[in-house]
């Protein structure tokens, strides 16, 4: 497209005045172009670099939470010594002692919650 318009802008990287061509243009020169063209991507870049950051910090999970215990029906030994805030050793003594039930399979001891709380 060739046009006889002359239109006073202003670059939008260096500030300065100049004569553009046609209404797109943006930059005074070449240079100015590719150095904005630089930086828009570096900032690009960066800025999709935090959003990565901060997506994956709402995403993650804590390790153990007392959430996700909740919504489990069946403990095992670990979580359950969680759930009555006793230790693991605590634990296996008071099912030595019978104090608490559990149904094993296997090795594991499966705790009911319900059985576990008063
Ligand atoms: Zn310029």
């Amino acid at each position: 497209m060739s046009s006889n318009i002359r239109l006073n802008k202003v670059c939008q990287h260096c500030q300065q005045e100049f004569v553009a061509k046609t209404m797109l243009t943006r930059y005074c020169s070449h240079v100015c172009n590719r150095k904005a063209y630089k930086q828009t991507k570096r900032e690009e870049k960066l800025k999709s670099a935090i959003d990565n950051v901060s997506v994956r910090s709402i995403t993650a999970p804590p390790a153990t939470s007392w959430r996700r215990l909740d919504d489990k029906p069946l403990l095992n030994l670990k979580e359950a010594a969680q759930v009555l805030n006793i230790s693991p050793l605590t634990l296996r003594r008071w099912l030595k002692e019978g104090r608490v039930s559990s149904n094993r399979i296997g090795k594991k001891h499966l705790f009911k919650k319900q059985d576990l709380l008063p």
